[in-house]
């Protein structure tokens, strides 16, 4: 079965929590060691600006780096920070030997008093990486960053409208962005509306899916509270109605493989998947796609540069 329109094999990708303590740290490992099997492009290291979520995001991306043949996607918010402190990660990042970045801005504080931090939105956050980048060609050995931005298929919570979002899409290309990955998402036909609208306005960077095997109810209601993106109710209802863990495990299967599949048709360069650092859903998903696995052509132009 022919999964993607291009030429080019599609991207692999997953998403992991950096674990805040050792037994959530022995299940990202154990998570590691079986995607690390599909040798994905890169995996994505989820990132928040409180100290010790910090240094678990730093501590997982140095893991992978040392101790793994993946290579770590950093995200990074600019919320509550600084532009020297964001400066002074990203050199971090390149010292690492990181050389993808998912720019973001994070959510708001709660409490709107509460400092903001000196970027208001992600797009400048893109413009500080570029900078950064053209300080550190030596070390780049003359490379680029890759950087990844977020897209939104619903709109996003704080945003007046869809067509606002892909604009702000559009800006986030203009100040250098080489490819989006899309927040969760439960209708195929969202991802088309979203990849559709962008390129009517412009956008030409690749737009990935990222979809999610959801394999229980409150899993997907707990990630509706955190994205803002509201529970799909035909998949609330047969995962709240399935038998057994196992018929759970294969509707969020079945959708997720949908998702992917329906996306591949509109074009789409690569998938993303969300793992909540649970890897057997993943995997399924995969099997089940069929993915060829060499690794993407594109990803020496816009995920990560092959040299990590
Ligand atoms: P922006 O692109 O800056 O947009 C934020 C809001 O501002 C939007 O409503 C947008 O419409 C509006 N906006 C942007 N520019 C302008 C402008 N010039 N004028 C007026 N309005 C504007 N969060 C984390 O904390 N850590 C993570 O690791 C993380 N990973 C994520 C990964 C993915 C793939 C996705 C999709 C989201 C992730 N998030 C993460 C969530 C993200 O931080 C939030 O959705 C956040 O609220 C917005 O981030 P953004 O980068 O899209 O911001």
């Amino acid at each position: 079965m022919s999964t993607a329109s291009s030429a080019a094999p599609p991207s692999l990708s997953y998403e992991l929590y950096p674990p805040v303590n050792r037994d959530a740290a022995e299940s990202v490992f154990s998570t590691i060691a079986a995607l690390e099997t599909t040798d994905p492009d890169y995996v994505s290291v989820t990132y928040s600006g409180s100290p010790a979520r910090r240094n678990a995001s730093l501590e997982l991306i140095e893991h992978l780096i040392r101790n793994t043949r993946l290579r770590p996607l950093a995200h990074l918010t600019c919320v509550g920070e600084s532009r020297d402190s964001l400066q002074n990660l990203i050199r971090h990042f390149v010292s690492l030997g990181v050389r993808g970045v998912l720019a973001l801005r994070g959510d708001l504080p709660a409490d709107p008093g509460q400092w903001c931090g000196e970027f208001p939105f992600a797009r400048y956050l893109i413009e500080l990486i570029r900078e950064v980048e053209a300080d550190h060609t030596a070390a780049l050995a003359g490379g680029r960053l890759g950087v990844g931005v977020a897209a939104y298929p619903m709109r996003h919570p704080e945003s007046p409208s869809f067509e606002h979002d892909v604009e702000v899409l559009l800006a986030k290309e203009r100040s250098g962005a080489n490819y989006a990955i899309t927040q969760v998402y439960f209708q195929a036909g969202e991802y088309t509306n979203l990849v559709q609208a962008s390129r009517r306005a412009g956008v030409s960077i690749p737009i990935i899916p990222g979809v999610i095997p959801l394999n229980s109810l409150p899993r997907l209601n707990r990630l509706s509270k955190m994205t803002g993106v509201a529970p799909d109710p035909i998949l609330a209802h047969a995962l709240e109605t399935a038998g057994s863990d196992a018929e759970r495990h294969r509707i969020g299967v079945d959708a997720a493989v949908n998702l992917a599949r329906r996306a591949f048709g509109d074009g789409a360069a690569g998938v993303h998947l969300y793992t909540f650092n649970d890897h057997r859903g993943s995997l399924d998903v995969i099997e089940h796609l069929e993915l060829p696995r060499t690794r993407s052509d594109l990803t020496n132009t816009w995920a990560i540069r092959a040299a990590v």
